[in-house]
């Protein structure tokens, strides 16, 4: 089975993860959005023991969100999220953000889109540039 590799945006923390993902998840909960500071998060799921981190482990933060089965884990240095495990350990949930190139998967999916906020919707036509428009 093929690899995919993923980092932070310092290069501290790198890992590697079976390229064959289930379903890409679109998460548009409060949480997601105050999470990623974004519309909603972009986040696969593999099998744990289909996981390794190649470096940086050590840096890695997680806070979790106190009573809910939701965290979040960044890199103390650069503050990109990084991989963390279900709370049951079975499964990585990476960011689909944190891969080096374009991951396979089976289907993507959005999902708590009645907490998707109304600045973020209708994105297809949004008026879009290559660049900073002049
Ligand atoms: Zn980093
Ligand atoms: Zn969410």
């Amino acid at each position: 089975m093929q690899k995919i590799k993923g980092s932070c945006l310092c290069g501290g923390v790198a890992f590697e993860v079976t390229n064959a993902f289930d379903k890409l998840f679109f998460c548009s909960c409060d949480q997601c959005r105050q999470i990623t500071g974004s519309a909603f998060a972009s986040n696969l799921f593999a099998a744990a023991e289909s996981f390794v981190w190649l470096s940086g482990a050590d840096d890695i933060v997680t806070y979790q969100v106190p009573g809910r089965d939701i965290s979040k884990s960044f890199c103390r240095i650069c503050g990109c999220g990084v991989p963390w495990p279900s709370s049951d350990g079975s499964k990585m949930v990476v960011p689909a953000g944190s891969l080096s190139r374009e991951p396979d998967f089976a289907e993507r999916v959005r999902i708590f889109v009645s907490e998707q906020p109304n600045w973020s919707t209708g994105i297809e036509r949004v008026s879009a540039h290559d660049r900073f428009p002049a």
